[in-house]
């Protein structure tokens, strides 16, 4: 069971207190049943109601729409995604990662055009990201970011010295960056919530406390009623290893987040962000940051260990050590917030598959999954639930020969070689930044943990 007792977001904390809807209670039948109330299970709802009105379709989630990382995540909607154009177009095409991305702007565009046109208050804004290099492995990679892009025709990325950098973001440290205008600030939980009215104002049926405990083609056991559907949606993202037959498909990493109080004016002036950028540094383990609607610098990071098995449970949301490392980031990146305290603490999990592709998968009449998207979900996940509803309504579009549509699967290792390999993989990761730090690039140590995650 997925437990209620999750430590509050600040997005929860900003929206009303979530009333649960109706509850699965008998059997049921649909054409298309949905099992997950996140950004991809919405998403899919929305645009195969919006092309087909006839369609019954119905979301059932264990908790409630929004519960999952699309309530708590760092509210990027960027058009990041986590193979990066060199790798998609060794492993398909030039065309194919030139395709992809053009679509992963597209869906950005598409979730402005969605959010504005039904009056959804997500808080979006979109002010870019600036990303900040302070060593100078990191100035390398941000030069490498820039021109892999234009690489591949795209001027979406420039290099900026460093008193452009600290323009946009005190970061005394920083020796240069990258901006791209390809992200937007949201709200995450205003966002998922408002976009769960907008399905069931459409006519899709939502059942929160509803827990799906079998799944297969045409088939749901929800809260022990049987649901039987023409076509069954798997749309349960980090918590998609509990499902026997999509166990080892992705692994939950957990993602940690925090917040600190509102900042006074010339506090959040001191700090920068006029534009509300979404902000990181180069680093190997992600960090991410944003300036929310009232003011407060919103921030988060990986390093939380993977749990043998998969395990997932609502105490890892939670890792002291991680909150502090945390803390101690930012006010090592922005040191004007060294004392300002931290009002908000909370973590989730996302889904990473083996390859690091995201997919969407149909077997063309009965059973579809979408996911994988690392922690770049926000964007993809809109992407993938259009190229989902294309797939099922049998619509042929630019969309249903991307790459991430049926890609060749393969699974994550058994324990215990999966635990260490992925925790060796991390510690890897924290070990080459800190020698990136001392001016080294790496050794053999990190050279042997990069290949760990080698597919
Ligand atoms: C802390 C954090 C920060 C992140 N930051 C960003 C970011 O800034 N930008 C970005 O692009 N991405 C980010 N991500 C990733 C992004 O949030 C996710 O990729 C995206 O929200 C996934 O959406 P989803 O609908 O697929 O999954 P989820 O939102 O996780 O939804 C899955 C739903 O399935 C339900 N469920 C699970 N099991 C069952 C079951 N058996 N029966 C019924 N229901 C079930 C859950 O309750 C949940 O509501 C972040 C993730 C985390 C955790």
């Amino acid at each position: 069971m997925i437990s209620w007792k999750s430590p509050e977001s600040l997005w929860l904390s900003q929206i009303e207190k979530v009333q649960p809807r109706k509850t699965a209670d008998r059997d049921m039948h649909f054409d298309v049943a949905i099992a997950g109330g996140g950004y991809s299970g919405l998403w899919t709802a929305f645009y195969l109601k919006t092309v087909d009105p006839s369609l019954k379709i119905a979301i059932f989630d264990a908790k409630y729409a929004g519960f999952g990382a699309s309530g708590r995540n760092g509210g990027w909607a960027s058009t990041l995604f986590a193979s990066s154009l060199t790798s998609m177009a060794e492993r398909f095409s030039k065309s194919s990662a030139i395709n992809l991305y053009c679509e992963l702007h597209n869906s950005l565009t598409e979730i402005e055009k969605v959010i504005r046109a039904n009056d959804i208050d997500a808080d979006f804004h979109k002010g870019g990201t600036i990303t900040v290099a302070r060593n100078s492995s990191q100035l390398k990679r941000a030069e490498d970011t820039v021109n892999e892009y234009r690489n591949f025709g795209f001027d979406t990325y420039s290099l900026l010295e460093q008193s452009k950098v600290i323009e946009r973001i005190n970061v005394p440290s920083a020796i240069g960056g990258t901006y791209t205008t390809e992200c937007a600030r949201i709200q995450p939980a205003k966002l998922v919530r408002g976009l769960a009215n907008l399905v069931e104002e459409i006519g899709v049926e939502i059942y929160e406390k509803s827990l799906v405990s079998e799944l297969s083609k045409n088939y749901l056991k929800v809260n022990g009623n049987k649901v039987a559907a023409d076509v069954v949606v798997e749309a349960t993202e980090g918590y998609r290893c509990r499902i026997k037959s999509s166990r080892r498909r992705t692994i939950p990493i957990y993602s940690l987040m925090i917040a600190t109080r509102r900042l006074s004016k010339a506090e959040i002036e001191t700090v920068g962000l006029r534009d509300y950028e979404t902000f990181a540094d180069e680093r190997n383990l992600i960090i991410y940051g944003q300036r929310s609607n009232d003011d407060r610098i919103v921030f988060g990071g990986r390093g939380a260990p993977y749990h043998f098995g998969s395990e997932i449970l609502p105490k890892f949301d939670s890792e002291e050590s991680i909150f502090n490392l945390l803390e101690e980031t930012l006010y090592d990146l922005i040191p004007s917030l060294r004392g300002v305290e931290i009002e908000y603490k909370w973590g989730g999990a996302l889904a990473v598959p083996r390859d690091f592709l995201s997919f969407v998968e149909y077997d063309g009449k009965s059973y579809a999954r979408l996911g994988g998207y690392v922690g770049d979900g926000v964007t993809t996940s809109n992407l993938a639930a259009r190229t989902l509803a294309d797939l099922i309504l049998g619509r042929s579009s630019s969309l249903t020969s991307l790459p991430i549509v049926n890609p060749q699967r393969r699974n994550w290792e058994i324990e215990p070689l999966r635990s260490i390999g992925i925790n060796l993989g991390i510690a890897g990761t924290m070990r080459k930044d800190k020698l990136e730090n001392q001016g080294q690039d790496g050794d053999l140590v990190t050279k042997f943990t990069d290949s760990l995650m080698n597919y």
